[in-house]
């Protein structure tokens, strides 16, 4: 695992007690802690709250289905990640959200978080460059459209199933 290396100069890391936090590794050559480090990002079950109706996008050429995503930049809250995301790649202003669940996403060791992003205005729909395609589904549309075996799907048939 990279994470027993130094993301600074690769040397290994060695476990250390730091005071108040306990067993922290360190890296002797830099002289200083490395707490674990991974990326965080949100994915949104967007929501049209009058027709209850789910927003699919289509990305990167790919002509299936996937949830509105993007990557929480650092200080900011997650909640701050949801309403950001979905206006710039949507144009549309989230009225509020709910926390669904959370999967670790090894490949781009990111933690994902899910959550139901409700809009009231969906005239306000004005997709950015990274949307090639997008449509609103009813439930069981959006389960039969979203990608076969991503995360993507995991999440919204976890939250239809609730
Ligand atoms: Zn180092």
């Amino acid at each position: 695992m990279s994470s027993n290396f130094c993301r600074q100069c690769g040397a290994k890391l060695v476990p250390k007690e730091l005071e108040n936090e306990g067993i922290v590794p360190y890296c002797p050559q830099c002289g200083q802690y490395r707490f674990p480090q991974y990326n965080v990002a949100v994915s949104m079950i967007v929501i049209n709250e009058e027709k209850d109706e789910i927003l699919l996008i289509q990305q990167y050429g790919k002509k299936s289905y996937v949830l509105v995503a993007g990557y929480v930049s650092r200080g900011e809250s997650l909640e701050d990640a949801v309403a950001r995301e979905v206006k710039e790649e949507t144009g549309m202003t989230v009225s509020h959200m709910k926390f669904n669940c959370t999967q670790f996403f090894e490949k781009s060791d990111t933690l994902m978080c899910n959550f139901t992003a409700f809009v009231k205005d969906a005239s306000e729909m004005d997709p950015n460059y990274e949307v090639d395609s997008y449509a609103w589904f009813t439930r069981e549309e959006a389960r039969a459209n979203i990608r076969p075996g991503s995360l993507a799907e995991h999440f919204l048939v976890t939250y239809l199933n609730e």
